[in-house]
């Protein structure tokens, strides 16, 4: 098979990153926007040596869960991967993706994973977007997300996953990119000034945080864009981000404001968070609510137990688990979100909760306090060895893995649970086994899947 042959295939499954999986010939293709019982005619657009990747020319007969996307640019923006399969089925997916990962990558043979807890609805729930800003064919400034596997901007007035209310900040920040001709950003170039708009919402609160990252330390006519933005009902923060880089790291280091607070608060059940825009936050609020409650029942809390909160952000789970616990230390690379934890802490009267600012790997073998329970929230690389090895030796009774990538979560496991490559030597402490591995929907119509795993300390 060669470019621009067509093929006739029937879909049989999905990638992790969201294309149709059909094969002819012994050739495995991979198609963008189909879905699992598809047939289709397709072109091939590149080939491998035992696969390739192809687009569809013809929908012949769709697959069962097909469904029209409820977003006018589901096809060529790279947000969301799933918009062409039916909610439930997206469900089904992720929780056979999380199942795969344990077998394939982990080695688990006989792991229930539970049904995937999702959304009632599966729009609308994002409470924050980070816009790339560009220059148009006609030069004007575009505001968007990128396509698919590149930077090209495709223009976005409105997103069918964002908390609607962003599209008024979009527009505001599109005309005084206009009026003002402060310059977008040449990512091919290093070269212009605004690189992205990051907006923040508080649902329970309804406050908004817009900050505009820069290649530069100023704008110009400021106080324009303020006065377009503020007119908003919610916004109560503007600020400027510095990112001088040549990098894909969206955000710099260092914030300015330039109007009202460079925070915003929010509510997660009953505790509230203030959120500034270098710190983490989950961005699907009705779904974080279960995920922290799932976190907190697999924690088994009576009253007694230190438990250590590893990348924790904000704080988040770590003063959901102080409200159930005797002492919570927490741990968190970001200097500024540490900051927002002990800020946290002390608006919601928490006490019995320390948190150090430096990897969790560095901070945790200078503490050794015994643990009862340890909860880690890894960013998608998983945890680093050196930390698995030092909760090995820790040996806590439980340990609650809340994973945003399947695959290093099932990595991590293998280790914790004494995996069949990991040398005796290696492994001290103790070793673990799995009680319950619960999959939780934040990200609708995206490939994304959050994971929340029980580890209990196996009894020799
Ligand atoms: N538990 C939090 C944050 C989870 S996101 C919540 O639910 O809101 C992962 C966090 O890990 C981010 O805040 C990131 O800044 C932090 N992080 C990344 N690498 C780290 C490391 N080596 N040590 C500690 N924290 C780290």
């Amino acid at each position: 098979m060669v470019k621009n042959d067509l093929a006739l295939l029937t879909i049989e499954d999905m990638s992790d990153s969201g294309e149709g999986i059909g094969h002819v010939d012994g050739v495995t293709l991979f198609v963008k926007h189909t879905v699992p019982g598809d047939v289709v005619r397709a072109k091939v657009l590149k080939m491998k040596k035992t696969y390739g990747f192809a687009k569809v020319e013809e929908l012949i007969t769709p697959g069962a869960g097909r469904v029209e996307p409820r977003c006018p640019i589901a096809a060529p923006c790279g947000g969301c991967q799933l918009q062409f399969l039916a909610y439930e089925e997206q469900l089904r997916l992720k929780q056979k993706r999380v199942q795969d990962c344990l077998t394939r990558i982990g080695g688990f043979r006989d792991i229930t994973v539970e049904p995937v807890l999702g959304m009632a609805e599966p729009s609308g729930y994002r409470n924050k977007g980070q816009f790339p800003v560009g220059k148009g064919k006609d030069g004007n400034p575009v505001l968007g997300f990128y396509a698919g596997h590149t930077h090209s901007i495709v223009a976005t007035e409105h997103c069918d996953v964002m908390w609607s209310g962003h599209e008024t900040i979009l527009a505001a920040v599109r005309e005084y990119l206009m009026e003002s001709g402060a310059a977008p950003y040449d990512e091919a170039n290093h070269t212009g000034l605004v690189r992205h708009v990051l907006m923040r919402y508080g649902k329970a609160t309804g406050q908004i945080l817009v900050c505009l990252v820069i290649n530069g330390t100023k704008i110009p006519k400021p106080e324009l864009l303020v006065e377009k933005l503020r007119q908003i009902p919610g916004v109560t923060g503007i600020c400027l981000n510095e990112n001088r880089e040549r990098t894909n790291v969206i955000l710099g280091k260092k914030v300015t404001t330039l109007y009202g607070t460079p925070y915003i608060t929010d509510y997660i059940g009953d505790v509230s968070f203030r959120i500034s825009p270098l710190s983490f936050y989950q961005v699907n609020p009705g779904q974080t609510k279960v995920l922290y409650d799932t976190a907190l029942a697999f924690a088994g809390l009576t009253g007694a137990e230190v438990v250590w909160d590893l990348y924790c952000g904000i704080g988040t789970i770590s003063l959901f688990l102080a409200q159930k616990a005797k002492h919570v230390y927490g741990v968190e690379i970001v200097p500024d979100a540490i900051r927002d934890a002990k800020e946290n802490a002390e608006r919601n009267g928490i006490t019995n909760a320390t948190f150090y600012v430096g990897a969790a790997e560095e901070v945790l073998p200078k503490h050794p306090y015994p643990a009862d329970v340890i909860v880690v929230d890894p960013p998608r690389k998983g945890c680093d060895a050196t930390l698995l090895t030092t909760m090995l030796q820790m040996a806590p009774e439980r340990i609650v893995y809340v994973s945003c990538d399947p695959a290093t979560l099932a990595r991590d496991l293998k280790v914790l649970c004494g995996g069949a490559e990991c040398s005796e030597a290696s492994l001290p402490g103790a070793r673990y086994y799995i009680e319950k591995v619960q999959p939780v929907d934040m990200f609708g119509g995206s490939v994304h899947v959050e994971t929340v795993c029980l580890l209990k300390r196996r009894r020799f």
